[in-house]
């Protein structure tokens, strides 16, 4: 008993110096790694067994200053590196992200959750756009006229706005940041990164091999935090524009901060995504492509189908979808076999939770709850099952609200104008999707859907980085979309150059009237 008495308090104090000694996330200033100074730091867990993995601080101001002062001093060098310098960059860097994947994806998987094959995803995706920044010769050239009057001709240059931010959410920790800085800096800007507090792993694990690749100290630094450092960069002149993905909340309060502020924003939000299937699709693949979208990365996806609308007949293919979902294994996602990791926190799972009970109660059925489900090796994980809402009405709130969870919601049309109709009220407009063998019905959903990236056949629908991810309405603010020709633009300003050379006049090029000047 005397053993026992005294073994508590000891377990107790040993937990809490581990706690204190735990891992902490470091700084990225001026190519270096450091500890923050900070005073506040958010415990990152591992979803899967809600254990600490590290601290990540709430860098102080004076370390966000630094950031920006390294940044502006390597913006005026990298700004006038060749074009081929910064190539060089990117093509070591592609191939050294493509040597590390796996090491980048465990990461992910140990800070965030999903399976290691959602995570090399994950990676790959963010990978695309490095590839793709490696065509920055021909991607960054500017137009040119010859002889808009006479003697006189316009070109244009692509030039960068100097040094710019981006702030990321937790989902996809290797692609989002790689959305942003690989085409920051081809054009020649630097960038601050704020990373998502929840899984910061990723972006640092990049740092590192961009050190290796020989980027100069102070191109891309990282700082972390949650408001403080956001407001930080809203509100900080020296930062010309922002990238933001995220959602809503954060989305259109940065936004608003920033542009009062004079920066250029883009901001990428959350996302209500339908999939129409009509009669006439090949029924099993369709019910596999819906369990993929729905289900994968245990709904934590902004292209996540969210929502099925089964149109007529379809309707009767809903045991079928249930015997295909309870068919996912649901457990860590380093497992072996793991179709669906846990979801980020505890609070995440309360809230998914919640809106499953919020929808029974407003009239939904729920023929497949994953609320139950048990991951007996993983107690304390954040797990929820796959879980399916039939007869959901748009009144109802787990219709109105981002589940961001392993949920499919379900809803029945008569007809395909009907399922438009439905979609088109919805004010988010990321990703949607039909499944059909019937090209009219597929052209006229293409034309008819008020949604700024469509699949035929495709459940998540996310373009390649040669053009741009292109959400529309509430899922997007701003005028320039990431990546592809936009991303480029975003992270660019255009500076046209009209020219008067007069033909033997070398030495004295006087004004001349035909052209007004
Ligand atoms: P989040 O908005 O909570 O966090 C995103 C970033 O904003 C983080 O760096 C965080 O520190 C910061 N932040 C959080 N709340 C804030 C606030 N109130 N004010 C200022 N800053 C704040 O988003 P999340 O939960 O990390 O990510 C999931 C959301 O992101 C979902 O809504 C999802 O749809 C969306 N998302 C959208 C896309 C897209 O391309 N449309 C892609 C991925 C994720």
């Amino acid at each position: 008993m005397a053993m026992q008495r005294t073994s508590t308090p000891f377990l107790t104090l040993l937990k809490r110096h581990y706690s204190n000694v735990a891992p902490t996330t470091k700084l990225f200033i001026d190519g270096k790694f450091l500890d923050s100074q900070a005073t506040d730091w958010v415990e990152l867990h591992d979803p899967a067994t809600n254990e600490l993995v590290t601290k990540v601080p709430q860098s102080t101001r004076s370390e966000m200053e630094a950031a920006v002062e390294s940044s502006k001093k390597a913006y005026e060098t990298w700004k006038n590196t060749s074009v081929l310098t910064r190539q060089q960059v990117m093509l070591k860097l592609q191939h050294v992200i493509r040597r590390d994947i796996k090491k980048i994806a465990a990461n992910i998987t140990t800070e965030q959750g999903k399976t290691l094959a959602d995570a090399e995803g994950d990676v790959m995706r963010g990978l695309q756009v490095v590839e793709h920044s490696c065509a920055a010769g021909t991607l960054l050239q500017g137009e040119s006229l010859q002889n808009i009057a006479r003697d006189m001709d316009i070109v244009s240059y692509k030039v960068p706005i100097g040094v710019t931010a981006g702030i990321a959410p937790f989902n996809f920790p290797a692609m989002i940041p790689l959305w942003m800085f690989p085409l920051a800096l081809i054009a020649g800007n630097t960038m601050i990164i704020k990373p998502s507090e929840r899984d910061p792993g990723a972006t640092m694990l990049l740092m590192e091999l961009l050190n290796e690749v020989g980027c100069p100290p102070g191109v891309v630094n990282v700082i972390h935090g949650t408001h403080d450092a956001v407001n930080f960069i809203c509100d900080n002149k020296d930062i010309k524009a922002i990238s933001f993905v995220g959602s809503d909340t954060a989305g259109k309060y940065i936004y608003g901060r920033g542009g009062a502020n004079g920066k250029r924003v883009q901001s990428n939000m959350g996302a209500k995504n339908h999939a129409v299937v009509l009669p006439d699709a090949d029924k099993s693949a369709t019910i596999d492509q819906l369990i993929g979208a729905a289900y994968g990365a245990a709904g934590q996806r902004c292209m996540a189908l969210s929502v099925a609308i089964l149109v007529g007949e379809t309707r009767d293919w809903i045991p079928e979808i249930i015997e295909r979902a309870k068919k996912l294994k649901v457990t860590a996602g380093h497992e072996p076999g793991a179709d669906l990791g846990p979801v980020i926190s505890p609070k995440a799972k309360e809230r998914i939770f919640s809106l499953i009970e919020s929808g029974i109660k407003q009239g939904a059925k729920c023929p497949l709850d994953g609320r139950g489900i048990v991951v007996e090796k993983y107690p304390k994980g954040n797990f929820v099952g796959p879980t399916l809402l039939t007869h959901v009405q748009p009144s109802f709130e787990c219709y109105k609200e981002e589940i961001f969870g392993p949920v499919l919601s379900v809803m029945f049309a008569d007809t395909l104008d009907e399922a438009i109709k439905m979609i088109n009220s919805n004010p988010y407009g990321n990703g949607t999707a039909i499944f059909t063998s019937n090209g009219s019905h597929a052209r006229q959903f293409v034309n008819e859907i008020d949604v700024g990236q469509v699949g035929v056949n495709v459940p998540i629908p996310v373009p390649l980085p040669m053009f741009s991810f292109t959400g529309s309405r509430g899922s997007f603010h701003g005028d320039l979309h990431f990546y592809g020709k936009q991303g480029l633009n975003f992270y660019t300003e255009t500076k046209t150059i009209t020219s008067l050379w007069r033909k033997g006049q070398a030495a004295s090029n006087k004004p001349d009237r035909e052209n007004g000047q």
